[in-house]
Order: structure tokens, then sequence, then C-alpha cells
């Protein structure tokens, strides 16, 4: 087994690893591996647009970063950290013009200033968008450049583990998909930028890919994680295949409407209507669901997305592809009919625990994007901050990575990735020649589970019986067995190798859920209806133990000018 060697590692080929390596390759010599082709990672999914207080719209003159900073702490729930809010929402503006003048094309106003629309929980219409492609736009452009300046990509390489040893990391192993390798790698600094875990969940709006295994990768090479327990359910997922209708939609002025006919958004948020915050639009329709108000369908209860008032003109123009979405689909056309929606798990709030600059504990090892928990978003997300935040972060955690190349990093060790190498080699030998179990019916239990009893509303008993199920499910798991031995573009072996990272990360989420006895944010307990500052005013930090299980810490939220107080909308 011959060891491959960079100065820099980047795992992950989607806005956040695209934006760090863009940020490195100048200087070090940088690689670039991602287990899909970059561009195919779930951030060219992004539809509705990005956050920054450019002040652009007519409605929006007097917008600042320190009011996007507010709305943000608001919208956390008081639980983000806020010197790190600060950080994003000042380098927003920036962000957004560099990226324009690398060549993405946003939406214009009619002066040819960037356009700029509403969105959920925001003071200010602050969202710069491209149509309801903005994901695709700002992916391509930041691929281009990644080319263009020639880093070294590694498209269907599937990073099976961390390589750490006393505190340090040298490095990772990687299964070559195309031929079928596993492949020991050193690097200096190595950066995860690997995403969310949505697919954790049997209703996601994420892309298949979304595992979250870099998230266990990470957990089970000792990095703790940070707020495991807060998950975002979107309002408005496409019933029956949960592909997302983009916060736009309301954006723009669609309504949500139930059997009766009525926006029942005035009841729960009678200023900010639909445009409250996600938590808060999820909860509402999954209260009239609940109570008989929702609409029956084969494919499960949903509520209306409706925007045949917009009319054809601005739904061809603003919401193109979400029309496309629906008549592909559904069948149905949004200038004529409404879109039956429900909510469903859309983003991982916690994830790898960083400080503000995308470091870890773990000397060498860095992480940003979906798959970091800095924390900018607490509790709850604001729609239009995850694309901030991965190019933000991500080009900060490039500027931390050189710092810490500069200081004289350590040599990276070859016997540490040649050891990782070894037992990725060791695990899928045995999963080749493993047992009756099969990966796909067990990831569908896993994510069963976590839908039905870690989902929107929680309880105690419910979240019990979760915990037992993973514990089954991880069990269960000694017995995987695939079907074929080739490993060539063997997408069941790799599934399984991710399926033991997705059971930890199930495994943090539920615990951090059951521990923390208030509702704060997304995470909102039936048997704890209050937010509760006095004793929960405080990040989770879940490690793993020595035996497996979850050893939960706590660590203060920085507070710097935004008092906490009722959150209302
Ligand atoms: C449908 C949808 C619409 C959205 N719309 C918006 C929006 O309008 N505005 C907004 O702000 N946010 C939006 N979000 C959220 C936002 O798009 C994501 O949070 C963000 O793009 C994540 O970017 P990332 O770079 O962190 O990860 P991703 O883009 O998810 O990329 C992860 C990368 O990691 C790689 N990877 C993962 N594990 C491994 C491994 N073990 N080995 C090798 N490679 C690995 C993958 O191949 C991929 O390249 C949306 C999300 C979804 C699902």
């Amino acid at each position: 087994m011959k060891a491959l060697s960079h100065d820099v590692l980047i795992v992950g080929g989607g806005l956040a690893g695209l934006r760090a390596a863009v940020g490195l390759c100048d200087r070090y010599n940088v690689a670039l591996m991602s287990k899909v082709h970059p561009i195919r990672s779930h951030s060219i999914a992004a539809q509705g647009g990005i956050n920054a207080a450019l002040a652009n719209n007519p409605d929006g003159r007097d917008d600042t970063w320190e009011k996007h900073a507010f709305d943000t702490i608001k919208g956390s729930d008081y639980l983000a950290d806020q010197d790190a809010v600060e950080v994003m929402c000042r380098e927003a503006p920036g962000i957004v013009y560099e990226m324009e003048h690398w060549g993405c094309p946003f939406s214009r106003f009619p002066d040819g200033s960037i356009a700029q629309r509403p969105f959920g929980g925001a003071g200010y219409p602050r969202t710069c968008y491209s149509t309801d492609l903005t994901g695709h736009v700002l992916l391509n452009t930041l691929y281009e450049r990644a080319v263009m300046k020639g880093v070294r990509v590694y498209p269907e390489w599937y990073v099976t583990a961390l390589a750490t040893d006393d505190g340090v990391c040298h490095g990772v192993a990687a299964f070559d998909l195309m031929n079928g390798e596993i492949v020991p790698i050193t690097a200096k600094a190595t950066v995860f930028a690997t995403g969310g875990y949505g697919r954790v969940y049997f209703y996601s709006t994420n892309a298949l890919i979304n595992t979250g295994s870099g998230i266990g990768i990470a957990y089970k090479a000792g990095v703790p994680l940070k707020d495991m327990e807060f998950v975002q359910f979107h309002p408005t997922g496409l019933i029956g295949t949960n592909i997302l209708m983009t916060e736009a939609c309301r954006g723009e002025g669609g309504y949500l409407v139930n059997n009766r006919g009525e926006r029942f958004m005035e009841r729960y948020a009678p200023k900010a209507m639909e445009l409250a915050p996600r938590d808060i639009v999820s909860r509402s329709i999954q209260t009239e669901i609940n109570e008989g108000r929702g609409f029956d369908h084969p494919l499960g209860t949903y509520i209306k997305l409706d925007l045949t008032h917009l009319g054809e003109k601005k739904i061809l123009a603003k919401l193109p592809g979400i029309r496309k979405i629906c008549i592909d689909f559904i069948g149905i056309d949004p200038i004529r009919e409404p879109i039956p929606i429900m909510p469903c798990q859309h983003y991982s709030m916690g994830g790898i625990d960083t400080n503000a600059k995308g470091e870890t504990e773990v000397r060498g090892f860095f992480a940003a994007g979906e798959c970091a928990c800095v924390s900018v978003h607490g509790g709850n997300r604001l729609g239009g901050n995850s694309l901030l935040e991965t190019i933000v972060f991500g080009k900060i955690a490039a500027g931390a990575v050189d710092e810490y190349l500069s200081l004289g990093a350590a040599s990276p060790k070859e016997e540490t990735v040649l050891r990782a190498a070894r037992e990725t080699e060791r695990k899928m030998a045995a999963l080749v020649a493993g047992g009756k179990e099969k990966t796909f019916s067990l990831h569908g239990e896993l994510a069963r589970t976590m839908s039905a009893n870690v989902g929107i509303f929680r309880e105690r008993a419910e979240m019990e019986k979760a915990l037992e199920e993973i514990g089954r499910i991880g069990e269960r798991y000694r017995d995987v067995g695939v079907s074929s031995p080739d490993r060539h573009m063997n997408y069941e072996l790799m599934n399984a190798v991710e399926l033991e990272y997705m059971i930890e990360v199930a495994h943090t989420i539920a615990h951090g859920a059951l521990l923390r006895e208030e509702s704060r944010g997304a995470h909102s307990r039936r048997d704890f209806p209050k937010r509760d500052d006095e004793k929960w005013m405080r990040h989770t930090v879940a490690r793993i133990s020595v035996d497996g299980s979850v050893g939960i810490s706590f660590r203060d939220v920085t507070i710097t000018r935004y008092q906490p107080m009722e959150r209302v909308y």
C-alpha cells in the first residue's frame, strides 16, 4: 500500500470545500476529494438564495449587517455564538460581490444591481438570488475557478476514515471507487466540508448522497460534535418525493392554506405570516395536519402552497425550476393549481465542533460548511444563511489552514494513515464476507425511526424508543453483507461503510434531543414546551466514549450585544 501525499486535503466538493481550495491553492499543494463529481454536490440543489445586507432592494435601503446579525441571532433562538454570527454577516456583502466578480450570474434589479428577495425571519429583503437556481450558479462559478487555478480534484473518492494520533490529524484513508482501491493519503492539514446528514431521516429534501458520514467519521476519530439535537425541518417539501419547494415561493408572495381555505399562519405568526422562520412555519403546518385540517392524499396528508395568485409572468420569471419540478414529478402546474406540501428534514444545524476559524480540537483538522457547527445558526437556521455560511467559512477555514501551515505544522506520519487504510481494508473484507443483513433495509429502518420519533415534535418516550431501535440497528449492522466482492464502483459497499457512521450520527441526535429538556428553535419538546435560558443557554458537545456511548458536556453560548428576548413574529 503506497500513500499519496498533499500539503492540504479538502474532503468535499460543495461550496465550502471549493471555496477553501480556491483560498489555498496558490500557496500549497491542495487536493480536493469528493465521493461524487464536485458539481453533483448538494450545494447544486440550492434554489432560493444567499443573504447579504446589500440594501439593493427598494424596500430595504437601510439594511445593515448588524440588522442581519440580529435577525440571525433571534432566528437561532439565541443559541448561536454571536461573535461568529457577526463575522458571517459582516463578511456577507464582500463574499457576494466576490462571487459576482468571479462571474456568478445573479438576477438583477432594473438598475443593474444584484436582485434581493424577502426570506423568512428577515426584517429586510436581503436574499440575493439567481431565479431559483442560486446554488447551481454559485457552485459552477467556484468549480470553474478551482479548475482554472489548478486544484487537484479526486472525483468519486470516498473518504472512509480520519487518521489521527495524539490529538493530531495526519490525513485520511479513502476508497477510490473507479479503481476499487483503498488509498492512504497524508496531509499536513485536512479540511472536512462533507455537508449535511439529511438521509439519516426518511422524509428529507436532501440528495441521496447526504448521509452525514463525514460528521460520523470525525466523531468516530474522537472529534467532538456540537448541538446535534438541532435538526431543521423545512415547511415545504413536495408530497411524495420531498423535493424542496424553496422558501422563495413564500418570499415571492405564496400562501399556505388548510382544508378550510384559511391562511392559517395568521394564528401562529400574525405579522410575519408565511415568512416566519422555518421552525415556526413547520410546527404550524404539522399542527394543522395533526388537528385534521390537512388534505388527504394517497402519498400522505398535505397542506397547500398556493402560488396561483402570483400570475404566470412572475412564476415563469422567478420560480421556473419549481414549476418544472411540480409538472415533472406530480403533474401539477403551480400557475393553475396549488402545490401539495408537507414539512420534512432539511438541514443540519449541529455538526463537527469548530471555533469561528474552522479549527477543531484536533490539530491539523478543520471543518466548514454544513458538516460544521460554528455555531452561526444555533437552534434554527434562517433561509439563505447556509449558502452564505459555506462560502464565508470555507474562506475563513482556508485562512486558518494557511496560518497553521505557516507556523510550521508537524510532518504527517505515514504510519498513521497506513493504519487507517488497513482498518478500512479489514472492514470491507468483513462486509464482503458478511451475513444476511442488507444495508438498504437497515438504513430504511434507521431513517423511519428518526422521522417518527425524533421529528418536529419530540417527547421522552418516543426518543427513548428511537435510541433503543438505533441500538438494535447498530447490533444488526455487525451482520451486514454486501452482494458483490468486486470493489470497482461498488456503491453497495460504500453505502455499507457509510451506514456505520449514519448510525452514530442518529445516535448523537437522539441522545442530545433526549437530554435537552426545553424547547428552543427547531427542538420542540411536548413535555418541556418552554425555552429555559437559565439551564439551557448552552451548547451540547458530544464525544464518543471508549465503550462507544455518547458523552455529553456543555459550553456556554457567546453573547456580544444581543440579549435573549421572547421570539415573536
Ligand atoms: C434542496 C435544497 C435547497 C437549498 N436551498 C438553499 C438556499 O436557497 N439557500 C441557502 O442558504 N441554503 C440552501 N440549502 C442549504 C445549502 O444548500 C447547503 O447547506 C450547502 O450547500 C451545503 O454545502 P457544503 O459545501 O457544506 O456541502 P455539500 O454541497 O453538501 O457538499 C458535500 C460534499 O462532500 C462530499 N462528501 C461527503 N462525504 C464524503 C466522504 N466521506 N468522502 C468524500 N467526499 C465526501 C460530497 O461528495 C460533496 O462534494 C438548500 C439545501 C437543500 C437540500
